[in-house]
């Protein structure tokens, strides 16, 4: 869950022409899909390439960047190699080399695919002497699904990436991070323990944020990191599941990072319901994904890539990439004739430049912008000190209610959420989340009051330290009638005691 290569959509808007050639399907693949720099092409103009060709490498800190089709190079710009595709393509692709692990890694060209696009080869490489794989599979941000859909199809593949990264890193154990909401999912996962003794499941509420790297080592390990922190000070690595299943085909097929999954929803002429597409092709469209999706339907009010809270508005051109996860179209926004807006940043939400795209199409303007107590400018981005935990925000409503703000729109967490409508109301400012639009196309609750424990209870574990699954609601209140019950109580003339055994019936009237 980040939002830091948010920028690219500036970006890509600003390479015209590269779409689609009367008739001719072109894919636009980016050089710069990761932290770092854009990659350098090795490629020119008039080559021909294949599904995996190399079209360019990093000169320092990135990612090596692959041909998504068979074709030919039909333009280089500074942001892209503009591939025409050949009519046919063929399902073969041309082969990585490497001599170890990290090398397939890092010819791979895998990065962050969880939206965060830091080289993975660098990241593994670092030897955590017994300590923790941590797989993000949060599934963080609401309605994108693919991650929870490739643990169904591909549990095993998934697992041996996993397993892969613990390996590399030396670690001693992984830990699978996953909401407690996914049942079937982590069935799935439980029945594959016996192959992978050392890989357990953790279990995170369904509040947002939960997939913050510094949340997922809370969460998992008990530790707050300071957010200048990496997780290797709490001896792990946090890795996203969609990239553990790309690191797997990487060794084991020698496959090349070209392919992306992508939740594609919201109004469309299927219906709102979030579909899934697995293994996409880098550089295919918004506007093709939507298509293949079913189409837009009527009148919207904007595209968001990514998701409801880390997403950014995009245009149908826009070409998807290695840290894509959801498309999202949205109803046309309500006219707000004015308001005078405060902008309330969080650091897991839209940052200042998407809050204010946010009031333009709302029609407001902004009238005062304040950032959460706990968002942190970690070199000019907002880090959370402890995501998820809300340190109060009367203080904020109040600067607000002072500028002349009527309305706030703010990108909170679900806790801080709770709190601003604890104090905002009563000062007659009107809320708005940033997801709202988004959650009342696809006929969600409008995000305002926490009504989920922020605490789950973990999997039960047998005798053999083995997790299991929860048990059925039958068998829970089997069990409930099975345990002994004791109840004492004090009263004014003496101790009243029962205690009942399994197998006793008792009946008791106060009268
Ligand atoms: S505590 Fe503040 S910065 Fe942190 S997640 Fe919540 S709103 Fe965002």
């Amino acid at each position: 869950m980040s939002n830091t290569l948010s920028c690219q959509a500036i970006i890509i808007h600003n390479i015209s022409k590269l779409k689609k050639e009367m008739g001719k399907v072109v894919k636009t693949i980016l050089l710069r899909q990761h932290i770092g720099a854009p990659a350098t092409p090795v490629v020119k103009v008039g080559d021909s390439v294949k599904r995996g060709s190399l079209l360019a490498a990093p000169e320092k800190l990135g990612a090596n960047v692959h041909s998504s089709v068979d074709g030919v190079v039909k333009e280089i710009t500074e942001e892209a190699v503009i591939i025409e595709a050949s009519e046919k393509q063929s399902d073969d692709y041309v082969k990585i080399e490497g001599e170890n692990t990290l090398d397939l890694i890092k010819a791979a060209g895998i990065v962050g695919m969880g939206g965060a696009g830091f080289p993975t080869a660098v990241k593994l490489n670092i030897d955590l002497k017994g300590g923790y794989i941590l797989v993000n599979a949060a599934e963080c941000e609401p309605l994108l699904e693919h991650n929870m859909k490739q643990i169904m199809e591909q549990p095993e593949k998934t697992m041996r990436g996993i397993d892969y990264c613990m390996k590399v890193t030396n670690a001693a154990k992984g830990v699978i991070a996953i909401k407690k909401k996914h049942e079937e999912e982590i069935k799935v996962l439980l029945s594959l323990q016996e192959k992978f003794p050392n890989i357990s499941i953790h279990l995170l509420p369904d509040i947002y944020p939960m997939g913050e790297e510094r949340a997922v080592v809370r969460e998992v390990l008990g530790k707050l990191l300071p957010p200048t922190s990496l997780p290797s000070e709490a001896d792990s690595v946090v890795i996203n599941v969609e990239t553990c299943l790309r690191i797997a085909e990487a060794i084991e097929d020698k496959k090349p990072c070209f392919l992306k999954n992508i939740s594609v929803g919201g109004k469309l002429k299927k219906g709102t319901k979030t579909q899934v597409f697995m293994d996409v092709p880098i550089g295919t469209t918004v506007g093709e994904l939507i298509e293949m999706a079913g189409g837009i339907d009527g009148e919207y009010g904007e595209i968001v890539l990514g998701g409801p809270f880390t997403g950014h508005a995009v245009e149908l051109s826009t070409p998807i990439t290695k840290t894509s996860g959801g498309i999202l179209v949205t109803e046309p926004f309500k006219d707000l004739k004015g308001a005078k807006m405060g902008i309330l940043l969080c650091a897991c939400g839209g940052n200042l430049e998407r809050m204010e795209d946010l009031c333009k199409k709302y029609n407001a303007v902004v009238t005062d912008v304040q950032a959460c107590k706990q968002a942190e400018d970690v070199r000019g981005t907002l880090k959370c000190q402890n995501p998820g935990n809300c340190p109060g925000q009367a203080q904020k409503i109040l600067h607000f209610k002072n500028a002349g703000c009527t309305d706030v729109i703010i990108g909170n967490c679900s806790d801080c959420t709770n709190t601003v409508m604890g104090s905002a109301p009563k000062m007659n400012l009107n809320v708005h989340h940033q997801t709202d639009h988004i959650f009342e196309t696809v006929g969600m609750e409008p995000m305002r009051y926490l009504t989920k424990s922020k605490v789950v209870e973990q999997l039960p574990v047998d005798d053999k330290g083995r997790q299991l699954p929860f048990p059925k609601e039958e068998e829970k209140t089997e069990q409930a009638v099975k345990q002994e019950f004791s109840f004492s109580t004090m009263l004014d003339d003496g101790l009243f005691h029962i205690h009942v055994e399994e197998g006793q019936d008792i009946h008791i009237e106060f009268s």
